[in-house]
């Protein structure tokens, strides 16, 4: 999505070896023009697959899925990472280790919220070694629910989190995806869409 990529070399930041900050768009301050396109983009891709429901993990998630979610007329769930003392009824949980904070957290969905009718678009702002992704996909399936396919914003494509995703038969579409580095830079290399 040449938007996107745009956007990453204008205001992303490298930081060390292997991350890539993108605060004053995504994943802090939020970029709504630029995240309903975003969204509307995951929306055309999927309209023809009878996605019933957008399924993501707070926080950074939500925005993308939220607007995936609307131009796709469906609801959008987010996994929280709390536990939380609203949620006293069915809660489907797994545990997923977080490469960017470096802990093992329990992120839960109610079970209410997702049915075995449901198919599911799972959404998230990065794909780094797909742990996030396959919390979700473990939730999900506990319920009965379909997966679709994993929507991504920014895919680093020098780790593993695809080649995992999609060995495990879950098809992966990124708007942009980094293949490295170099000298502080972004260096993309052909996105899915
Ligand atoms: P994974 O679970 O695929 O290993 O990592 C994906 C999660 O880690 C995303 O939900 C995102 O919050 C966070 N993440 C991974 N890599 C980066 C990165 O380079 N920059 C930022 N801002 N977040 C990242």
């Amino acid at each position: 999505m040449k938007l996107l990529e745009d956007r990453i070399l204008k205001d992303g930041n490298v930081l060390g070896e292997n991350i890539l900050k993108v605060d004053s768009f995504l994943t802090h301050q939020v970029d709504f023009e630029l995240i309903r396109e975003i969204g509307k983009v995951f929306a055309e891709k999927f309209k023809d697959t009878g996605i019933t429901k957008v399924v993501t993990i707070e926080a950074s998630g939500i925005a993308p899925a939220l607007y995936a979610a609307e131009a796709l007329d469906v609801p959008m769930i987010f996994a929280k990472k709390a536990k939380n003392i609203t949620m006293n009824e069915g809660i489907l949980t797994a545990e997923v280790y977080s490469f960017t904070k470096q802990v093992t957290s329990t992120v839960s969905i109610a079970s209410k919220f997702l049915t075995p009718e449901d198919k599911v678009l799972i959404v998230d702002d990065f794909l780094a070694n797909g742990q996030a992704a396959k919390g979700l996909i473990q939730i999900i399936e506990e319920a009965g629910a379909h997966v679709e396919a994993v929507g991504i914003v920014i895919e680093k494509s020098f780790q593993d989190g695809r080649a995992l995703l999609e060995e495990a038969g879950y098809p992966v579409v990124s708007l942009a995806r980094l293949d490295r580095f170099e000298n502080g830079q972004v260096v993309f290399k052909e996105a899915d869409i």
